[in-house]
């Protein structure tokens, strides 16, 4: 056996080294994922703590690692606020889950980029594969051609970067500003759509007043007549419609709009349809939510984010579309250095964003997927409705507070409405606020707040992994307490 090459003295660390970091850092991590209820969820430190603990320059001197783990554990982690901590019910819950943090460290390793097929061919086929198997869990047809972009704002800003193509004629040419042939452009989303949708038409070029926000019912989904009619005023006055974002869970109640009535006008008045089911697509694979994305498959485009409620770790956000010819059509590039001989047999996938580099993500939706198995995630996913239509029956039952929205997946919008006293709208605002600040300040539970019809609202939002039956109903025993302490 010819012994192992003496390592470069420019090399990073040497694999013993390596191995014995790799295994406390492994141990950490396992302590963590097993133990994170020990620290307060929402983290304490006051503004430039963390940055304050830290020198101002890099050392000049190289540091064991050993140096940077002990700082980590001192200055950062008290500094977290914990995503993984089973009180978590702020904004989404989420879980990076363990298959999902080992294949990341599998990628990091790995180091691969994968914007051209050859640049790591297994990369781009387990995206395809991965995805292909992720679209039929979800029950979109084989028609949508799927690419992982980092986050659902990206894929909303693919998707109507997709529509802009397709509806205004020589764009990628010539460009909007200074062309009097084209109008001003219009785009349509609820006034429940994510501020994604607001950041893509500033992005575009179309300006934010492109957006025209369209009112919901009573239940917080987009009226599709009144979005008709914003279509026909809006032609009459000469703006030219290019597309639709219909949700499906939107961030605030997780209300779902009536796609398919959406379909409808879109396919009438020849409108993009991008659908933005970042947070609720997956219920979709559920038993009795298969309505979830009815109509979907008219979509245009569709975007759903495993890192949301998929237990993937963040970042990954699946992006498919019917009419993937129209994203390349907008992106696709290839100057000569990346020319290959292979380029008509396969797909590189540089062509379909921005993005040139792109990290090998596709392993962990892949681990993920096989470590639940269907059967897995769909338990999982029924739990946690299970847990907030429970808390939703608590605050249903108790005569000082009540519910401000339905509740068709594991997000609870409510507040505590005393019976006794005036209580305004101001006045139920601050009491609200009051009961998030204190009930945050335990440390046992992190809740968020959104505002309904001018109501301040508190949320609970129900994603992780580790949260049961015992967080939920310690989260309602500290709202409850600091109501009655505060009103
Ligand atoms: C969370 C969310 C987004 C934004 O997701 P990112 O991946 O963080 O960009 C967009 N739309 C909806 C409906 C969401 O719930």
């Amino acid at each position: 056996m010819t012994p192992p090459p003496k390592p470069s003295a420019f090399g990073d660390m040497d694999p013993e080294t390596f191995r014995r970091q790799a295994a406390r850092v492994v141990d950490w991590i396992a302590g963590y994922m097993e133990g994170a209820e020990r620290y307060p969820v929402l983290s304490r430190v006051r503004p430039g703590e963390v940055r304050a603990a830290l020198p101002e320059a890099a050392p000049e001197q190289g540091e064991p690692f050993d140096a940077v783990l002990d700082d980590f554990e001192r200055i950062i982690v008290p500094g977290l606020t914990h995503w993984n901590h089973p009180g978590f019910f702020a904004y989404f819950a989420i879980t990076g889950s363990a298959p999902g943090v080992l294949a990341e460290f599998l990628s990091a390793a790995l180091n691969v980029q994968a914007m051209l097929w050859r640049t790591s061919p297994a990369a781009t086929e387990l995206e395809e594969v991965a995805l292909g198997w992720l679209r039929r869990l979800l029950g979109l047809p084989d028609a949508f051609e799927g690419v992982i972009y980092d986050t659902a704002s990206v894929a909303t800003l693919h998707g109507l970067a997709a529509a802009r193509e397709w509806k205004v004629p020589g764009v990628r040419e010539a460009g909007l500003a200074g062309r009097a042939e084209v109008g001003p452009l219009r785009v349509y989303g609820s006034e429940q759509a994510h501020s994604s949708v607001d950041k893509a038409v500033i992005l575009l070029g179309l300006g934010h007043r492109a957006l025209r926000k369209i009112p919901t019912d009573e239940r917080f989904r987009l009226r599709p007549d009144l979005l008709r009619a914003a279509i026909a005023e809006d032609r009459a006055a000469g703006l030219l419609p290019i597309a639709a974002v219909a949700t499906v869970g939107t961030t605030s109640t997780t209300s779902v709009d009536p796609v398919a009535a959406i379909a409808d006008v879109c396919e009438a008045e020849g409108l993009w349809l991008h659908v933005d089911a970042a947070y609720a697509g997956p219920t979709a694979m559920v038993p009795g939510y298969e309505w979830v994305l009815e109509g979907c498959d008219r979509a245009d485009s569709f975007v759903t984010n495993p890192h949301k409620w998929l237990f993937t770790p963040f970042d990954l956000s699946a992006f498919y579309s019917r009419r993937m010819d129209v994203v390349r059509a907008a992106f696709a590039l290839t100057p000569e250095y990346l020319r290959t001989r292979e380029a008509g047999e396969v797909r590189n996938l540089m062509d379909t964003g921005v993005q040139l580099g792109r990290r090998f993500r596709a392993l962990k939706l892949w681990a993920v997927l096989r470590h639940f198995g269907a059967e897995g995630i769909r338990a999982r996913l029924a739990e946690h409705m299970r847990l907030a239509r429970l808390f939703a029956e608590w605050v249903d039952a108790d005569a000082g507070f009540e519910r401000l929205a339905p509740v068709p997946f594991s997000v609870v919008c409510f507040r505590a409405s005393p019976q006794a006293g005036t209580w305004d709208e101001a006045a139920l605002e601050r009491l609200n606020a009051a009961i998030l600040d204190a009930v945050n300040a335990s440390g046992e539970i992190f809740l968020s707040h959104t505002k309904l019809d001018g109501r301040y609202a508190l949320r609970l939002a129900v994603g992780h992994l580790r949260t049961t039956e015992r967080h939920v109903a310690r989260a309602w025993e500290l709202v409850r307490r600091e109501a009655a302490r505060l009103a």
